[in-house]
């Protein structure tokens, strides 16, 4: 008995014991509770606002922009058959009440609605339901300052999109004559979505885009004797374009600015993907702080390849290097770098003519290679896309000679030659 009143006694102290360490865990988990409760209240309170809504469209692309209030990478988006829609999620998202939802007429515009809704607790869902029976690719990105997410959207298949200038409107009737005269008769006739690069411009059919850097307010790199990049890069892209004219008859070359104004550099791949371009080359003047730095170089766009790339890329962009870090990030989640390889070839082809075509006239020039770096005003081009930095202009020597018409001139004939055996590498590899 006693045996077992001192066992009851001594298991009733243990249980004592349990209860206190019970109530210690439960309060331990309270609080627990009570911390983690308040952390979701404030992820709520730091909501990702919608501040507003930009779109451009046409009947075959349209780019829808989201300005946020603050920078994030948290979203998920994809595509839902039947009707066809993109949906895009943005967890802890908030819709301003005073944010205007733009609207689309399914006519004109490959997008014929932009929906927004709640998905699950917390989350926004915004969808974008595409016209018609349009089988659609699509993209996501986003932009800084102000922080900005992006989605584009391509007709898969169907026609190409119709540029929005009077010059394209026109186009089919020039190019049934430009191609009669250029190429046999062909027993299939294949459509300019079903052509490789080669037979594109064999037929005048093929697309370039340049792009002269900077613009209006925004003069670039101020060089000596107050050479302006903008000035600089027009120049140049104005003669390649008459070179290209001259060499690829037939062949459409865009120009982004063909003035002194200024245009966003997102604006300028839109530009690009509109007009259903195959090559898009953005001309750019250097400058460094020591004036001993010179010689060319040119960039595709990928994580960058070293510290002053990264920099560069940066001074591009109009932003700073963290963000630049940033944008290597998207980079890598997004698989943005898919035209990598056929860029690297073009930057090489373009560098290599550049280097050919002066040397022999002028002494000194240097090669700075191919490089990567994260360009914005590369991001979300859908073609094969370069930035050429063409010269020093901090560079006493290299100042001077951009200076000479003969200099930029020879600069524009290095660039159409390197575009040319860009196109004639892909006819050389499409008869194997
Ligand atoms: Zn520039």
């Amino acid at each position: 008995m006693a045996g077992n009143l001192l066992a009851s006694f001594y298991s009733r102290s243990r249980i004592n014991r349990l209860l206190e360490n019970f109530s210690l865990i439960l309060s331990l988990f309270l609080v627990f509770l009570l911390l983690s409760g308040e952390s979701a209240l404030g992820a709520r309170k730091s909501s990702t606002s919608i501040l507003g809504i930009r779109e451009f469209s046409t009947p075959g692309y349209a780019r829808v922009v989201l300005i946020l209030n603050r920078e994030t990478f948290d979203f998920k988006s994809g595509v839902l058959k039947k009707p066809t829609r993109i949906f895009l999620d943005i967890p802890r998202g908030r819709l301003l009440k005073r944010t205007q939802i733009p609207k689309f007429s399914p006519r004109t515009s490959i997008v014929s609605r932009l929906r927004f809704g709640k998905q699950h607790q917390n989350s926004l869902r915004l969808v974008i339901d595409i016209s018609k029976k349009n089988d659609v690719k699509y993209r996501v990105f986003t932009l800084p300052s102000p922080q900005r997410i992006v989605v584009d959207v391509w007709a898969k298949r169907t026609g190409i999109s119709k540029p929005f200038s009077g010059e394209g409107r026109k186009r089919p009737e020039s190019d049934k004559s430009a191609r009669a005269l250029r190429a046999p008769p062909r027993r299939k006739k294949l459509t300019r979505r079903e052509m490789n690069l080669a037979q594109k411009f064999r037929q005048g059919l093929g697309r370039i885009v340049l792009d002269p850097g900077h613009g209006g307010k925004d003069p670039g790199a101020v060089g000596i004797a107050g050479l302006r990049e903008k000035r600089v890069a027009l120049d140049i892209a104005l003669r390649t374009r008459r070179v290209l004219r001259r060499v690829l008859p037939g062949n459409r070359v865009y120009l982004t600015r063909t003035t002194d104004r200024y245009i966003s550099l997102s604006d300028r791949t839109t530009f690009a993907n509109e007009y259903d371009a195959d090559i898009f080359v953005s001309i750019h003047a250097n400058s460094a702080r020591s004036r001993r730095v010179h010689g060319i170089e040119t960039y595709l766009l990928s994580e960058a390849s070293s510290r002053r790339a990264l920099k560069l890329a940066a001074r591009e962009s109009g932003t700073t290097i963290a963000r630049m870090t940033d944008l290597q990030k998207i980079l890598n989640d997004l698989g943005l770098r898919s035209k990598v390889a056929e860029s690297q070839q073009l930057a090489q082809r373009v560098q290599q003519a550049m280097l050919s075509r002066l040397r022999p006239s002028y002494r000194g020039v240097r090669n700075l290679g191919v490089k990567r770096g994260p360009f914005y005003v590369l991001l979300g081009a859908q073609m094969p896309s370069i930035l050429v930095e063409v010269a020093f202009i901090s560079n006493r020597r290299e100042a001077r000679r951009m200076n000479s018409p003969k200099y930029r001139q020879a600069l524009a004939e290095g660039i159409a030659r390197g575009i040319m055996q860009f196109v004639g590498a892909g006819y050389r590899k499409s008869r194997k």
